[in-house]
């Protein structure tokens, strides 16, 4: 005769173990439903060709210059010119931050998105 010493709660445990972790984890943390962003616009040729936090690189022809502003730079007062792409409507901001070789120009926005 077998011994049957496991309890009604040993066994059921036993029949029912944990799910593993990443089952876990997917219950707990389920994915996000993806936002499905809104039709972005796209960088003209030219504007794709701007490397971005890198000092020194040109823009280009059809760039117009905005504004200037001053802002904190890594060390002191740098200044920000802004400008907007003719072609696509891009935004660009390039900072001419001397101790900051990874200034440069970054994208802002969109003209037409704003
Ligand atoms: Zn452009």
């Amino acid at each position: 005769m077998p011994r049957t010493s496991t309890c009604a709660i040993c066994s059921w445990a036993t029949i029912a173990p944990l799910p593993p972790d990443n089952v876990f984890n997917t219950l707990m943390n389920p994915t996000p439903t993806p936002v499905t962003e809104p039709a972005a616009p796209t960088l003209c040729q030219p504007c794709a060709g701007i490397q971005p936090n890198w000092r020194r690189t040109p823009g280009h022809a059809e760039l117009v210059q905005k504004n200037n502003r001053k802002a904190q730079g890594k060390r002191g007062l740098i200044t920000i010119t802004r400008y907007a792409c003719d072609h696509c409507g891009a935004v660009w901001d390039y900072a001419n931050d001397k101790a900051d070789p990874h200034a440069g120009w970054s994208l802002v926005g969109f003209v037409n998105a704003a």
